[in-house]
């Protein structure tokens, strides 16, 4: 369920970006009251400075108001892990579960093959991610380089305190689950995507996942090979009645923030 509703206080977009020999190195962004700044913006720095491919070298913050009736408030997906043998197996659960939620073979196969050669021109990651005909399997983002990258989105306090009570008895409680389940979660709701397929582009983190309205978050343990640096987001869209522009004000854009957890399941075993 998703609620336009003013809320109580005032909330400040906090943003980082770093970079490291010239290039981006991470970013990240925190939508938090204005009690919270400080705490945010040091916790982003410190992230930017022990960042796992090297310490940041150029550090970039912005602090924004943001207007209270601007934001849209949403509910965090089930959880669900599946755990598989290697990342082939893991590469087949992922195209059948894009098959049910409504993506053809052809697409599916696609994106996963696009996001194992490195999805970018030069055959690295995006920073951003593919937008991908749902049927056709065509690649619809502007910019094949670039991708599109979903930002203003978080947790409440309440919902974050939830989920981290959720996810820790499974081992789970680890930022960049709650962030990718944040961004799954607004993806779920922009007008016109169906699906989305994710792994990490960090060379130790083998999980990823499939996302849709009607299967909840899906955890594959074995995406990609350990060591691959490739990786990336493919969301799955509706071509018949797509909005383009609407689409990527949405996941650009639009201010979303989870206020409510569902569900996280035990892991399982797949095969
Ligand atoms: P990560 O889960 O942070 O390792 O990111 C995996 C891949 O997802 C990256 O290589 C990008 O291609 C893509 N990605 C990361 N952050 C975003 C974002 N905010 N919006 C869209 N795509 C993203």
């Amino acid at each position: 369920m998703l609620v336009f509703e003013p809320m109580n206080e005032v909330i400040y977009s906090v943003r980082m970006h770093a970079e490291r020999a010239g290039a981006h190195l991470c970013g990240a962004e925190r939508l938090v009251a204005a009690g919270r700044i400080e705490e945010t913006t040091a916790a982003l720095v410190r992230r930017a400075l022990e960042h796992p491919r090297g310490r940041a070298e150029a550090l970039r913050l912005a602090v924004d108001p943001i207007d209270p009736a601007a934001v849209l408030r949403g509910v965090l997906p089930e959880v669900r892990t599946f755990q598989v043998p290697n990342f082939s197996a893991g590469r087949e659960l992922a195209a059948r579960l894009l098959h049910q939620a409504g993506v053809s073979p052809a697409a599916g196969a696609f994106a996963l093959q696009t996001l194992a050669r490195g999805a970018a021109p030069d055959g690295r990651s995006m920073r951003g991610a593919m937008l991908i005909g749902a049927l056709s399997g065509r690649r619809l983002e502007p910019d094949g380089a670039r991708g599109v990258r979903v930002t203003r989105m978080d947790l409440s306090p309440r919902a974050e305190a939830r989920l981290q009570a959720a996810l820790a008895p499974y081992g789970l409680d680890r930022i960049q689950v709650r962030e990718a389940l944040v961004l799954a979660a607004k993806v779920m709701a922009a007008p016109g995507v169906i699906a989305e397929l994710c792994w990490s582009d960090d060379p130790d983190y083998t999980t990823g996942y499939v996302a849709a309205p009607a299967l909840g978050y899906v955890r594959i343990t074995e995406l990609k090979p350990r060591d691959d640096e490739r990786g990336g987001r493919a969301f799955f869209v509706k071509e018949e009645q797509l909005d383009m522009a609407a689409l990527l004000a949405f996941l650009e854009g639009q201010v979303f923030v989870a206020d409510a957890v569902s569900a996280v399941h035990p892991p399982r075993e797949w095969c």
